[in-house]
């Protein structure tokens, strides 16, 4: 499990469980949606790091968040 959330550099993923964080900037938008890749890095995190799959983040804002 992860939230999302924003700082000065950008849109960034919070681990629940952990002080992990993925950078959305930090991936290439050539190989596809940054997001993605980083929703896709932080589910990686969680399954290595904390052994349970990660649900998708609740939120009443996913659909705004869907334009970035
Ligand atoms: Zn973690």
């Amino acid at each position: 499990m992860y939230k999302i959330s924003k700082d000065r550099d950008g849109i960034v993923l919070l681990c629940h469980d952990c002080s992990h964080v993925e950078r959305v900037n930090a991936f290439n938008e050539s190989l596809g949606s940054r997001r993605t890749q980083a929703a896709r890095a932080m589910q990686s995190h969680s399954r290595s790091k904390h052994g349970g799959s990660v649900l998708k983040p609740v939120s009443k804002n996913f659909g705004v968040m869907g334009q970035w």
